[in-house]
């Protein structure tokens, strides 16, 4: 997914208050922020494929990105930046929110890449629910990235004009 996944990150901000919401958004995207140096050091490489609107995205190569994209790691990288969080902010309900801003990345992933995503790592099992893989599903998600991000950064700005409205 693109940049639906930062709606995760505004609509995470209400409940965050400790946080900084461009820590939010950064937590959204870690598994991606992970895997570009990863790929240039030829760790990991993207997926090649296609795109139509008749059969969506559909797979030349696949990608090989188990230690960013891989469900085992997902969690590892998830518990690990709420360990950060918790050591920064010393707040439980902070860091519990932006361990998991980081899973949802793979959430949001799953949902829309072809089944490419390993379980563990190379040569585990692969999954995807594939969205993306059909030309109405591929348009669908594109129009979902949209409306999340609506949501997410309209959320964000009800709660900024409510704590006004409480500072008058
Ligand atoms: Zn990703």
């Amino acid at each position: 997914m693109g940049p639906g996944h930062l709606a995760l990150g505004f609509a995470a901000k209400p409940a965050t208050p400790k946080a900084p919401l461009w820590v939010l958004l950064i937590a959204t995207e870690v598994l991606d922020l992970i895997t570009f140096p990863l790929q240039a050091l030829g760790i990991e490489s993207f997926a090649i494929s296609q795109v139509d609107l008749t059969n969506g995205l559909q797979l030349i190569k696949p990608a090989q990105m188990p230690w960013s994209h891989g469900l085992f790691m997902s969690i590892l990288w998830s518990l690990i930046a709420a360990g950060i969080a918790f050591l920064v902010y010393r707040d439980r309900k902070t860091s519990g929110i932006i361990g998991m801003l980081v899973f949802s990345h793979w959430i949001l992933d799953f949902i829309v890449h072809p089944p490419h995503l390993p379980l563990l790592f190379d040569g585990s099992p692969t999954v995807g629910l594939a969205l993306w893989t059909s030309g109405p599903g591929f348009i669908f998600s594109i129009f979902l990235e949209i409306a999340l991000l609506a949501v997410g950064i309209s959320f964000y700005i009800a709660s900024r004009k409510r704590k006004k409205v409480l500072q008058k």
